[in-house]
């Protein structure tokens, strides 16, 4: 594959705040194998990287383009104590959430598509407690 200089350039770290300009100036296809990069140097085991990819460059999409629910979601799970790239998963939950509810095998276009109104109302309630609830993980006596 050939990429350019910017994409070469780009390094993406979920627990830094998004250099949106940078981030922006990539296409769909750079923003998800930079994703993928990260977690693959990070050693994160996952059982789909590309799908995991998927999802965290249509939440950073949305950051990107300045999406108030998200960034509020965002801000405020990070505020209650989960690191940013854990509140991007948080959020990236729901979302695979509202796209199971339309369908079985979510497609990369329809997840990097405009947000709906269910899952923004959904992003709207998330807090590192519902979040904690529902997925289990790490959980604390006063999560
Ligand atoms: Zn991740």
């Amino acid at each position: 594959m050939d990429f350019d200089s910017e994409f070469k350039a780009f390094e993406y770290d979920p627990n830094q705040p998004l250099d949106v300009e940078a981030w922006l100036k990539l296409d769909e296809m750079e923003r998800i194998l930079v994703v993928e990069d990260y977690h693959k140097q990070a050693r994160v085991k996952l059982p789909d990287v590309h799908l995991h990819a998927v999802f965290h460059a249509a939440i950073e999409n949305q950051i990107a383009e300045g999406l108030e629910d998200v960034i509020e979601a965002l801000e405020r799970l990070q505020f209650q104590g989960l690191d940013r790239h854990e509140a991007i998963h948080a959020i990236a939950s729901v979302l695979l959430e509202q796209i199971s509810d339309v369908m079985e095998n979510p497609e990369p276009f329809i997840i990097l598509g405009p947000p709906n109104y269910a899952y923004l109302q959904e992003v709207r309630k998330l807090t590192k407690r519902s979040w904690y609830r529902k997925y289990g993980k790490k959980r604390r006596r006063r999560g």
